[in-house]
């Protein structure tokens, strides 16, 4: 009889899904927590979690991130909650975990192709966690100071793990700015948090050095300069033994060959290289993938964190017609004398189309051509008409080349004030094998 109930229990058993046999779910009550972002409803906390053993990639992912913080692996555990929504870190029963959503990694994996957006949010996670945050915390103050402190915290760990600026962004660009939330602050500061707090971990690597993913770092003056004219992009820099070493690729324009390159520094920059201390390693007058530039700037006596300012440097690349000029105030000289001389011009033109006419009209009025109505040398009706007809000419000479004056003074200009708007950006260095000038932008 015993064996008989054995028997039947097995074959209920056996009848049953496999994988409810199998099921790994266990119930975790959720009381507090802190989510990547807000949640949508209401059922996130205080409810029970049905928390399954995470996917191997998600498992993966956090054993990666464990390993650049130095963490020891069972300090957490995930676990996948569809009930999540996002990701969260809580503590229950002193066990920390850390819980996501397997259907909202794979949205994000679609929507950003990224691989970064799922780990900069389980950083997050990590972050609330290593840095001992309360959950039970209903002050909204701290609320937000710790969702800033994780994105902080992610975003250092991302750019020790090699991903760009906007690869720390990528998750945090997909969250819906309209919600809101008074644990949260708004998507722009946590925008700002990880962009600063990235920027920052990679500023400490460029002056102090190792940097696991090999040294270089994007610049972005040089992206910026010239905007669309400027053919150089991914400008990269990296200081070593007292070089500036900047690699950029150029994209060349179809048909063009000639080139010039240089080095950008800001306006507002104290630096000042000599141009015999900068090297170009590939042909400044040719565009393509792989170009370089040293400076050696500790032959010009600064230090390599008086040099590492990355926002003031940059590389730009024009065709030679689309260079910014050099622009000082004479630079507007000729255009003004150009307007000057053409209004002097028409008021000559003007004057003497009257003289003419005067003179045409003595001549029309006395018929006779033996009238002696003619003072001075007494010339005659038809050396009356030949001096009128001559000063019509000369009205005519000076009309048009006051129009000429006029319109290139206008186009002069106007094109020295395009240029002065499209320079002030910068200084240009140019320094190519030794011989350099440097042109003073906007100055
Ligand atoms: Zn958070």
């Amino acid at each position: 009889m015993k064996q008989l109930t054995h028997m039947a229990m097995l074959a209920g058993l056996l009848s049953l899904p496999l994988h409810l046999l199998h099921s790994q779910a266990v119930i975790i009550h959720v009381t507090s927590g802190c989510s990547h972002s807000p949640p949508t409803d209401s059922t996130v906390f205080g409810v029970d979690h049905y928390a399954f053993p995470p996917s191997p990639e998600a498992e993966e992912v956090l054993q990666e991130l464990l390993e650049v913080v130095g963490i020891n692996p069972n300090t957490f555990q995930l676990k996948l909650s569809e009930q999540a929504e996002n990701a969260m870190a809580t503590i229950e029963g002193g066990q920390r975990y850390i819980l996501y959503s397997e259907s909202f990694f794979d949205s994000l994996r679609r929507s950003t192709q990224n691989k970064w957006a799922i780990y900069s949010i389980l950083a997050h996670e990590i972050g609330h966690h290593t840095l001992g945050h309360n959950f039970n915390v209903t002050d909204p103050h701290d609320r937000i100071a710790m969702e800033l402190a994780a994105d902080e915290y992610s975003a250092t760990i991302l750019r020790m793990m090699c991903a760009k600026r906007e690869e720390a962004l990528a998750a945090i660009n997909q969250l819906d700015e309209s919600r809101s939330h008074p644990y949260y602050p708004p998507i722009i500061a946590r925008r700002t948090q990880i962009d600063i707090s990235w920027r920052a971990r990679d500023d400490s690597y460029r002056l102090n050095g190792g940097d696991p993913c090999g040294d270089r770092s994007p610049l972005e003056f040089g992206d910026g300069y010239g905007q669309k004219r400027n053919r150089a992009r991914n400008v990269e820099g990296h200081i070593k033994d007292g070089e500036l070493i900047i690699n950029f690729d150029a994209n060349p324009i179809p048909g063009v060959q000639d080139y010039r390159s240089y080095l950008v520094i800001s306006r507002n920059s104290d630096i000042s290289p000599k141009p015999e201390s900068i090297e170009w390693f590939t042909d400044p007058r040719k565009v393509g993938q792989g170009r370089q530039l040293r400076w050696r700037f500790a032959d010009d006596g600064y230090s390599r964190d008086l040099v590492w300012k990355r926002e003031e440097l940059g590389i730009a690349v024009f065709r030679p017609r689309q260079v910014p000029y050099r622009v000082k105030w004479h630079g507007y000289v000729p255009g003004a004398t150009a307007l000057l001389l053409g209004g002097v011009k028409l008021a000559i033109w003007d004057d003497l189309r009257g003289t003419s006419r005067n003179i045409y009209n003595t001549y029309m009025t006395y018929r006779n051509p033996d009238d002696l109505i003619y003072q001075g040398d007494n010339p005659s009706r038809i050396e009356v008409r030949q001096e009128a007809n001559q000063k019509y000419w000369w009205a005519q000479f000076y009309r048009n080349a006051g129009i000429i004056c006029l319109v290139g003074g206008a186009f002069l200009l106007t094109e020295r004030i395009i240029v002065d708007r499209r320079g002030r950006k910068g200084h240009l260095y140019v320094g190519q094998n030794g011989v350099g000038i440097r042109l003073n932008i906007g100055r």
